[in-house]
């Protein structure tokens, strides 16, 4: 295909992104896919040639790079090579699979738990597996990209709620007809706004309209409860999520997906989901990776309160500052720009000064609510902090933003 000649809709994309792409390079405006060089420990890093304060990444306990975490991901490639020999169902399964499902059961408070190559996978396969057409899926205006997939999928009926309104919530509950299968799905942690599901109430009207319901607590996970084992521990409500879902790449320091919840379902989704029946295994190294990082999770508790503690640094300070946060209550923190223009000029001045923060722009977020999504970690010292806290508010100022 001559991209040059050649006239028709998908070129047409292609060529308006490409233009737009070239617009925000020439200005040093383009900030995506920028390779990280090194680790340097801590919660620094190596890009393009400067070493900058991470301020984008994840893995919230700071637990990449973890000693124990690494030699467990050694020994299971000394044990099993580097690969599996299929999917699950088949020949793919090894020891080590079984064993990070019960560590991740054990975790949640669950019976049991299936995983899945990753977390985008088993939203997909779980959503689309369970509900069907004539079903109702209800899920947050905010939910991650990965579940409005798995919605689509599945060919239930869709319906959005707005954003943590549970009274839109209950209004669109009572709209479903007698009898029909609902599940009602919502991020525990918004992955944008940093800010918590309104668990107790959700809790109680699925409970009162005999809904299903499913958390995705893929940044909840090591961040709520003073465990670290997320939503249901934070409000002291136990056993009150059907479908506990997760993933394996924030947090726990590897890659994959899983959902915990009773016997029968877990067993129904390993023989039904096409995602584990037609996908290769979790890689023995990552899958001994994951299920040492929960040990890990549970045996260093001071990394969860070293992380609360900095998240309410980083809030506090900013706010302070004049900068609007949205209802983050995490380590989540939306910096509130305007215009993408200013969200990415504001990133620009924090890269020049060796804070590694991305923006977040429309489509993404809706337009005028352009941010920095910026994380804060348990690895990060109070002074790190500080010293973002300076270069965000001065370049604030300049920007017009506050
Ligand atoms: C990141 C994320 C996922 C997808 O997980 P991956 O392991 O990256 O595929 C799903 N849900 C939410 C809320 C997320 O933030």
């Amino acid at each position: 295909m001559d991209l040059h000649t050649t006239d028709d809709a998908v070129i047409r994309r292609i060529r308006y992104f490409t233009e737009r792409e070239r617009m925000l390079r020439e200005n040093d405006l383009y900030f995506y896919n920028q390779p990280v060089e090194e680790i340097r420990g801590g919660a620094r890093v190596l890009v393009r040639g400067r070493e900058m304060g991470m301020y984008a990444s994840y893995s919230y306990l700071g637990l990449i790079g973890h000693p124990r975490i690494n030699k467990a991901a050694r020994e299971a490639i000394d044990k099993f090579g580097t690969g599996t020999n299929g999917v699950r169902t088949l020949a793919g399964s090894l020891t080590i699979h079984t064993e990070l499902e019960e560590t991740i059961a054990e975790f949640k408070h669950a019976e049991a738990a299936v995983t899945y190559s990753s977390g985008y996978a088993t939203n997909l396969a779980v959503i689309s597996t369970l509900m069907g057409r004539g079903d109702y899926v209800l899920s947050d205006k905010l939910n991650h990209a990965s579940i409005v997939d798995g919605c689509l999928m599945s060919g239930a009926e869709f319906r959005r709620f707005r954003h943590n309104d549970m009274e839109d919530l209950e209004h669109r509950l009572q709209q479903v007809p007698e009898g029909a299968a609902k599940l009602v799905v919502a991020d525990a942690i918004f992955s944008m706004d940093g800010d918590m599901v309104d668990f107790p109430r959700i809790v109680e009207l699925c409970k009162k309209y005999n809904a299903w319901l499913m958390m995705d607590e893929a940044h909840s996970v090591g961040m709520l409860g003073k465990t670290g084992r997320g939503i249901e521990e934070h409000f002291d409500l136990w056993d009150s999520v059907d479908i506990k879902m997760g993933t394996l790449s924030k947090t726990i320091p590897s890659v994959g997906g899983y959902v915990a919840g009773k016997k029968e379902l877990i067993q129904y989704l390993r023989h039904a989901s096409r995602a584990y029946i037609f996908s290769a295994a979790i890689p023995p190294a990552q899958a001994a990776a994951a299920n040492e990082a929960f040990k890990v999770i549970l045996d260093e508790p001071w990394r969860i309160e070293k992380l609360r503690a900095n998240a309410e640094r980083f809030l506090t300070g900013l706010k302070g500052a004049g900068f609007d946060t949205l209802y983050s209550t995490t380590a989540i923190v939306p910096v509130l720009c305007g215009s993408d223009e200013r969200a990415f000029a504001l990133t620009r001045q924090c890269q020049h000064h060796d804070l590694f923060v991305l923006p977040v722009v429309s489509p993404a977020v809706p337009e005028g609510l352009a941010r920095l999504r910026a994380t804060v970690l348990a690895a990060h010292e109070p002074e790190e902090i500080d010293y973002a806290l300076e270069v965000i508010e001065k370049a604030g100022k300049e920007i017009g933003i506050i």
